[in-house]
């Protein structure tokens, strides 16, 4: 090779091999409050018995350079300003819906291409039809499960429409997804409190890898105490789920963020502020 082939070759190379890392940057949405009455619900290990708590529910969003990612949707909009049932024991409300916080950060849902879903139930799909152009990306066996009789607990189909009735784009999803290609976010196959349940992991450059655990548990104790709610599909491969999460936390060192413990909320920043 010639001297000026052989630059232009180092040159090349040297290209490759600092191709462009996409930038991933992370929100964490407010996608409403859950208030229980009677925390063992959650439990069957007798734990919690008489507690009371508030749960938080979360939606995230992720920005992989141009490309946008929402990762759960959230309480109904239906529950916006609802006052909190007392007789209920569960009383969920909503106090800001996902397209005004979108909003505030210079996004409009239809920038949304992907529309990542924990698991079936309504509180992580409940706004999900103000984004039917994006892709659903679900468990294939929680999607099997929308067309279900009867249907299972927690699981509504009116709130996935776009993409059971008309042709909306569904990506089911078995196992583990390397979602853009780079290995940035990733959807972990992680079932037990639904047959599809799944989790996600984002590694991020400079918080590091964080994990949001879908429902796998509820609040952070039960990855000690064991207890799972006893409305859960599959008691076996939850606690499965619960040592596949904790063993990935520890190995990779990742920020663990229980989706509905409001102990968690501190974990990442405050919206609009995003971790990167
Ligand atoms: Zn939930």
């Amino acid at each position: 090779m010639n001297p000026i082939a052989t630059l232009l070759f180092s040159a090349a190379a040297l290209m490759a091999s600092t191709a462009h890392a996409a930038e991933v940057e992370l929100w964490r949405l407010d996608c409403g409050e859950i208030e229980v009455r009677d925390l063992s619900l959650f439990s069957d290990t007798y734990n919690h018995v008489g507690e009371k708590r508030t749960l938080t529910n979360s939606c995230y969003v992720i920005r992989h350079d141009q490309d946008y990612m929402l990762w759960d949707a959230g309480l109904p909009s239906g529950l916006l300003g609802a006052k909190l049932d007392p007789a209920a024991v569960l009383a969920p409300t909503l106090a800001k819906d996902i397209p005004s916080q979108l909003a505030e950060i210079d996004l409009k849902p239809g920038q949304i291409g992907r529309l990542g879903i924990s698991h079936n139930h309504f509180d992580h799909v409940g706004q999900a039809a103000s984004f039917p152009q994006a892709t659903l990306m679900i468990g294939a066996a929680d999607l099997a499960q929308f067309r279900n009789t009867p249907l299972p607990f927690g699981v509504d189909p009116a709130f996935v429409k776009p993409w059971l009735d008309d042709g909306a784009k569904v990506d089911a999803i078995s196992g583990d997804r390397d979602v853009f290609g780079d290995g940035t976010v990733t959807i972990l196959s992680t079932p037990g409190h639904t047959p599809g349940e799944t989790s996600l992991l984002v590694r991020l450059a400079e918080t590091g890898p964080v994990l949001l655990s879908g429902d796998v548990v509820h609040f952070e104790e039960q990855f000690e105490n064991r207890g799972v709610p006893g409305f859960n599909f599959d008691r076996a491969e939850t606690l499965a789920s619960m040592e596949r999460l904790t063993g990935i936390a520890k190995a990779l060192d990742a920020t663990m963020i229980v989706q509905h413990d409001p102990n968690d909320i501190s974990k990442l920043p405050a919206f609009p502020k995003s971790a990167k």
